[in-house]
């Protein structure tokens, strides 16, 4: 048998009960550091293998991994469609943890909570580094459940004393105006929300721009986490050459993001050399971090829940 005596599965619920931020946001920095240390710093991550399911106009990407340092080792099944209704969200995971010392399946858990908070958690450490000093407003183009996490971490995290958001649908806005717990400013057009913000974060499943570069405030800081085909873009050319870029994974960059692909931009550096000080934070410059979402952050993150679900269970018995 492959699967262990006791399978546990762990649904999304129970996750967003165990899972904090201020618990993931060090095992994600560790993880990105020793992910861009010279010889992978114990970190195994092939390229996301990606199925295209054109009848149904999805795509099916299987994302494992291994932490040597966390001893951890996971693979994470994501599907994404692209959806007609403003009702349902594009994406759905599960996250399969394995025992490192036999590879038996130890736990299934539901991949939603996990792949929000640390999508969420990762834009909020790349703003960290490559903010400038001052902000005052936080600028989201998109509101599907990616949104929703990065406004909680970054109201959390950060000072800002406005929160803006735009979305193509008024439905779709309006859900996430009463879903955030805090206030919002709902903008009629991508430009109304993005002018003057200091950090803008694109969260949409457009295929095409829907940010262009002459918005954007020089020094911004913007962190781009839709597009995450080879085709799809979220930026325009304007933005990707006139501003220092960052990504998660050059590899990924550049076999998965239409952004740097089709602009050609030149990536200066990924955030895990920034964190590790091996690369500079260019802040008073306008920085673009290009998230694709790697699956060494599921494997921490994982690992994280199982570890705090083991001791409540032991609490328990
Ligand atoms: P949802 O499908 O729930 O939300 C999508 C948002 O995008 C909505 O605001 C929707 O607007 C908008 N949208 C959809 N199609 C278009 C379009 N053609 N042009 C402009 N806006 C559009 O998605 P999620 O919140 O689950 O995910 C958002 C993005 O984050 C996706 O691109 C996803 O791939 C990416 N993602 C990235 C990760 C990473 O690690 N980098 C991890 C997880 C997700 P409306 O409904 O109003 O039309």
């Amino acid at each position: 048998m492959g699967m262990a005596e006791e399978l546990v599965y762990i649904g999304s619920r129970e996750i967003a009960q165990l899972l904090q931020y201020w618990e993931l946001l060090p095992v994600l920095e560790r993880a990105l550091a020793n992910f861009s240390s010279a010889g992978g710093g114990g970190v195994q991550q092939p390229l996301r293998s990606t199925v295209p399911v054109a009848k149904h106009n999805g795509f099916l990407g299987v994302m494992p991994a291994y932490s040597a340092e966390d001893d951890a080792l996971t693979t994470k099944i994501v599907r994404f469609y692209q959806r007609s209704s403003s009702t349902t969200s594009s994406h759905h995971a599960t996250v399969l943890l394995f025992e490192p010392s036999n590879g038996i399946l130890k736990a299934v858990m539901d991949g939603a909570v996990i792949t929000d908070m640390r999508t969420a958690a990762v834009s909020a450490i790349a703003t960290k580094y490559l903010k400038r000093k001052n902000l005052d407003v936080l600028c989201i183009l998109g509101a599907g459940p990616v949104a929703v996490s990065h406004y909680e971490i970054f109201t959390q995290m950060f000072p800002f004393k406005q929160v803006r958001v735009w979305s193509r649908t008024r439905e779709r806005v309006e859900r996430f105006a009463e879903t955030v717990k805090g206030p919002v400013q709902i903008c009629a057009s991508a430009k109304e929300a993005v002018l003057d913000a200091d950090v803008v974060i694109t969260v949409t499943m457009a295929m095409e721009p829907i940010l262009f570069g002459e918005w954007v405030k020089p020094g911004a800081h913007v962190n781009a986490v839709g597009a995450c085909r080879p085709d799809w873009r979220e930026l325009d050319d304007g933005l990707m050459k006139n501003s220092v870029l960052y990504v998660d994974s050059r590899v990924g960059a550049m076999n998965e993001s239409g952004d740097v692909i089709l602009s050609k931009a030149e990536i200066f550096a990924e955030l895990g050399e920034v964190v590790k000080g091996t690369k500079p934070a260019l802040c008073e410059k306008t920085t673009v971090f290009k998230s694709l979402g790697m699956a060494i952050e599921d494997t921490v993150t994982a690992k994280l829940v199982y570890d705090r679900w083991e001791v409540k269970n032991k609490q328990k018995s």
